[in-house]
């Protein structure tokens, strides 16, 4: 009989909820998502609106799949990054049921479910992997049983800081899409800073440097926003592709993968298509609907680790709001 897997996303943003089979047949992804009035995410507004919701959302994919609880086999949550108050939530979520309906519980680092299921969908086995959201900004690959971490952001992520300057420009949440529209219009490039510190990134810089650029006399006199939008664009992704092609000329492998909500840019999609191409990789990029946070990401990486390592003791299943992917040992993969 086939077996399924409840995965429950709850790091950021969105409390998304995805019913996996043990195969890996998706039967339902429903997400809830905050969406900002104003400034960033707010943690306490956050797990309010989790809170709120959750039950409609473990419905919605209930009915999606035609399931009851009671055929779920095993429940998987994102027990780490995130931000801490919002990881509770998922985390209590998680217990709770599992507790109470007795099925197996296990907890799974997010970044590496990003990757899970990005191998998945693109049917990749062993790939360099840019990941770009709006939380987190990394380059990795498998070596040495783990996920190692190439080149990551020192500071914010660049979806964030996308986001943030697009705020500053006047544009509602989330920016990325609209200063993507807003770039396609120009064809002028202001020089923006640029930081690359051996592989990692830096982007305060470039965003400062930005915001002023709106605030100068020049605005709207010698550029436009479409301008800014296009240079800080150009700049940031230069500086992700500059690093993914030094990791992958360092590993050598022979596929790359570009997933979280900042891969939905066609511009960045087609640079680092570009360098793979010179680097003889074959490019896949998620599907829109696995990039982006999801619970399908952690019912599937929660599945790959309970096969190798059985269920988490509760005891274990404490939230780890910092932990990284390169932490984890990858049972999974152990034959790599
Ligand atoms: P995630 O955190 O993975 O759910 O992704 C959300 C982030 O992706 C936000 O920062 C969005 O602004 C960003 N994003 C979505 N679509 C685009 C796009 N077309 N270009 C750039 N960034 C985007
Ligand atoms: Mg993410």
């Amino acid at each position: 009989m086939q077996k399924y897997c409840l995965g429950i996303e709850s790091t950021a943003h969105t409390f998304g909820i995805g019913i996996v089979d043990f195969e890996g047949i998706v039967h339902s992804l429903i997400n809830d998502i905050f969406i900002p009035e104003e400034g960033g995410l707010h943690p306490a507004l956050v797990r309010e609106q989790h809170l709120n919701n959750f039950k409609t959302v473990i419905i919605k994919a209930l009915k999606e799949s035609e399931l009851s609880i009671k055929d779920i086999d095993l429940i998987a949550f994102s027990q780490s990054p995130g931000l801490g108050p919002v990881l509770k939530i998922g985390a209590l979520i998680a217990r709770m049921l599992s507790q109470v309906l007795n099925i197996p519980l296990v907890g799974v680092n997010h970044c590496i479910a990003h990757v899970e299921i990005g191998r998945l969908m693109c049917k990749i086995d062993d790939p360099l992997t840019l990941y770009v959201s709006g939380g987190n900004t990394i380059v990795s690959a498998f070596e040495s049983d783990r996920y190692q971490i190439f080149g990551e952001t020192l500071d914010l992520a660049v979806g964030n800081m996308i986001d943030s300057f697009a705020r500053d420009a006047g544009l509602s949440h989330p920016g990325g899409p609209k200063i993507e529209k807003l770039a396609l219009k120009s064809d002028k490039y202001l020089p923006l800073p640029y930081t690359v510190k051996g592989m990692d990134l830096s982007f305060s810089g470039l965003y400062t440097a930005s915001k002023r650029l709106l605030e100068s006399q020049d605005f709207n006199v010698k550029y436009n926003l479409n301008d800014v939008a296009r240079s800080l664009q150009e700049t940031a992704f230069s500086m992700l592709v500059e690093v993914t092609e030094r990791a992958l000329a360092h590993t050598e492998k022979k596929e790359v993968l570009l997933t979280g909500g900042v891969a939905a840019n066609k511009r960045l999609q087609q640079m680092v298509h570009s360098i793979s191409n010179e680097h003889g990789a074959r490019f896949a990029v998620v599907p829109l609907k696995y990039a982006g946070d999801n619970g399908a990401m952690i019912a599937w990486a929660g599945i790959l680790r309970y096969q190798s390592e059985g269920e988490h003791e509760i005891g274990n299943t404490i939230i780890k709001p910092k932990e990284r992917m390169d932490y984890i040992k990858i049972p999974w993969r152990s034959g790599d």
